[in-house]
């Protein structure tokens, strides 16, 4: 396993096809832009997903979520878009197929597939079958999975850096700009608004 993926394993706690999907992406933007790590907010990711792949990107791309380098729009779709803010350079990736095994151990992917349909697969199926597709997607050439497109580059808001305000109703400190405005005027946090 290459030490750039096991930092993601050991990030992500497993290796999965999901992590697979963002290792690739995360590589291919790091080729194309010629990226190293994000040191700041220099490079942004925007993940149209919330799955295990983003995780691969937060450690290879350095785009982590408490830095605001990251952006989660979950609309489900195997979709990422990389941007370069010194190189002002963006490409968006976006999962071509559905998955397919296109490696040597045909017959035993697809014996194993069979028993997970059918519900008779050990623990010990299921996991090679994940290393199965694990090794498929890692061998397979990148253009087979995923379209990549260089898209405009437009400069995302650098993470805002709010002040924090008591809320009416708990006290606790809460950003202002995620306030809600009460009837009466005074400002509460959102769940405390919600309870209302
Ligand atoms: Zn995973
Ligand atoms: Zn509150």
């Amino acid at each position: 396993m290459p030490d750039d993926l096991k930092r993601c394993v050991e990030f992500h706690g497993h290796i999965c096809p999901g992590l697979i999907y963002g290792y690739r992406v995360a590589k291919e933007a790091m080729k194309l832009m010629k990226i190293k790590r994000a040191v700041d907010e220099e490079v942004v990711a925007i993940c149209e997903n919330d799955s295990c792949a983003v995780d691969a990107l937060q450690v290879l791309l350095g785009t982590a979520a408490g830095k605001g380098n990251l952006i989660i729009k979950d609309f489900g779709k195997n979709a990422y878009t990389v941007l370069n803010r010194s190189r002002r350079q963006a490409y968006r990736f976006s999962r071509k197929t559905r998955y397919g095994y296109k490696g040597k151990d045909k017959s035993v992917f697809e014996n194993m597939e069979a028993a997970i349909a059918a519900g008779t697969a050990s623990e010990d199926d299921r996991r090679k079958f994940k290393r199965l597709k694990v090794n498929d997607l890692l061998a397979r050439p990148f253009a087979e999975i995923f379209t990549t497109t260089e898209v405009p580059f437009a400069e995302p808001l650098y993470a805002p850096l709010a002040s924090s305000e008591p809320c009416v109703i708990c006290g606790e400190m809460t950003m202002a700009i995620k306030m809600v405005k009460l009837s009466d005027g005074r400002q509460a946090c959102i769940p405390c608004s919600q309870k209302r």
